[in-house]
C-alpha cells in the first residue's frame, strides 16, 4: 500500500509542473482555487502616500500569471469596470495559472478626475516607469507596480480608453520590439483581445531603467504586453465596458487558462505609422472631424483658436489614414495631443 502510494506520488509530481499552493502580492495572498483582494501599499515619501486595490486569483491548475492593470489614468473608467466584473464572474476553481488584477493603479487621478496627470504631482503614470522608491507620488505607484505585479507576470494587459477629452476609436497597441518570441505572444495577446483595429507600435526595447511605459517596463523584462484602448470622453458605458470584459476572457481562453475555445478575430485593419498630432500652442481646439474618421493628408483635423475664439491656425493631417483619436473638448496647452493618425497597412 505504502509503496503504491509512493509511486502514486512520483507520477504525479513527474506529470504535474510544481504550482505553488498560494501565490503572495504585497500584503494580498490567494490560496490556490480561490481570490483574494487588498491594497498594495505606497507609503508616504516626499509627497503623502496612496494605496492600490488589488485582486489576486490563484487557480486550481498550472499555468502562466497574466498581470490585468486598469486605471493607469484614473478618468478612463471601462477597464477598471471591466475588472470589477471578472473578478465577480471568475471561478478560480476553473482557472489554470494566476491572475493579477490592479482595479486602480492611479487612485489620486481617478478620485480627483484627472486627465493624463496625477494632482499630486502633475505627472503622468505611464511615463515615470519603472518608478523611483525616492521620488513623487507617480513615481512611487510606478515602482510599487513595477516590483510587485510586473516582475511577477508572463504576460499583461495595461488597460486604456480615451482619456476624458479624447473621441476614441477602439484599438490595441501591439508592440514590436525586434524580439521574434516576445513579438509572436504579444501579437497573440493582441489579436486575441477582439478589437477590429490594431496599432504596430514600433517599440524597441528601451533601457530598464527607463522604460517609461507600463507595457514596455514588461517587454524590457521578457515579458509580453500589450496596450488596449476601448472608450472615450470619461464613458462608463456598458458598450465599453462589454468591449474591454470580452476582450478579457478571450485572452484567458487564448492562454488556456480558463475553458473554452479562443474566439479569433477576423478581419482586422492593421495599422503602422502611427503619429500623434501635437498643439503648437495653448488655446482652444475645435475638431473637424471625429475618431475613426479616415482622413487625406493635409485635410484639417481642426482648428485651433485663442480665448476670444480667432483663429490661430489650423492643423492639418500629415499624412492618410485612420483617425485613432481626436481631443474632444476645448482646452490644449502647447505640446498636448490633438490627434493620433495612422496609416492603413497596404496589401
Ligand atoms: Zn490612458
Amino acid at each position: 500500500m505504502k509503496k503504491y502510494v509512493l509511486s502514486f506520488l512520483i507520477a504525479l509530481t513527474t506529470t504535474q509542473p510544481v504550482f505553488a499552493e498560494s501565490f503572495v502580492v504585497g500584503t494580498v495572498e490567494a490560496q490556490r482555487g480561490h481570490q483574494s483582494s487588498g491594497y498594495l501599499n505606497v507609503p508616504p515619501g516626499i509627497d503623502a502616500g496612496t494605496m492600490i486595490p488589488i485582486t489576486v486569483a490563484h487557480g486550481s491548475g498550472d499555468g502562466p500569471t497574466l498581470a490585468l492593470i486598469a486605471g493607469t489614468h484614473g478618468y478612463e473608467y471601462p477597464g477598471i469596470t471591466a475588472l470589477q466584473r471578472i473578478r465577480k464572474s471568475l471561478d478560480p476553481g476553473e482557472l489554470s495559472g494566476t491572475i493579477i488584477m490592479v482595479h486602480i493603479a492611479n487612485v489620486p487621478s481617478f478620485l480627483g478626475r484627472t486627465i493624463y496627470y496625477s494632482p499630486a504631482d502633475g505627472k503622468n503614470l505611464n511615463r515615470v516607469y519603472p518608478g523611483d522608491p525616492e521620488g513623487s507620488l507617480s513615481q512611487r505607484i510606478a515602482h510599487t507596480i513595477t516590483q510587485e505585479v510586473i516582475e511577477k507576470a508572463d504576460y499583461l494587459i495595461d488597460l486604456h480608453a480615451g482619456d476624458g477629452n479624447e473621441l476614441l476609436r477602439p484599438y490595441v497597441y501591439m508592440p514590436l520590439t525586434g524580439e521574434t518570441e516576445l513579438d509572436a505572444a504579444a501579437k497573440g495577446l493582441a489579436m486575441s483581445f477582439g478589437l477590429d483595429h490594431i496599432v504596430i507600435d514600433e517599440a524597441p526595447l528601451r533601457s530598464i531603467d527607463d522604460s517609461l511605459y507600463t507595457d514596455q517596463t514588461a517587454l524590457v523584462r521578457g515579458i509580453p504586453a500589450i496596450t488596449t484602448e476601448t472608450g472615450q470622453m470619461g464613458s462608463n458605458d456598458d458598450y465599453w465596458v462589454d468591449m474591454a470584459e470580452a476582450g478579457i476572457w478571450n485572452v484567458l481562453r487564448h492562454l488556456k487558462m480558463i475553458p473554452g475555445a479562443e474566439e479569433i478575430n477576423e478581419g482586422i485593419t492593421w495599422l503602422i505609422d502611427y503619429q500623434v498630432v501635437r498643439s503648437p500652442q495653448d488655446g482652444i481646439f475645435r475638431a473637424a472631424v471625429r475618431d475613426g474618421y479616415t482622413i487625406a493628408k493635409g485635410a484639417t483635423l481642426g482648428v485651433l483658436v485663442d480665448f476670444f475664439g480667432d483663429e490661430i491656425q489650423e492643423i492639418r493631417a500629415p499624412f492618410s489614414g485612420v483617425v485613432n483619436y481626436v481631443i474632444g473638448t476645448p482646452p490644449v496647452s502647447e505640446g498636448e495631443p490633438v490627434a493620433m493618425i495612422s496609416r492603413i497597412q497596404p496589401d
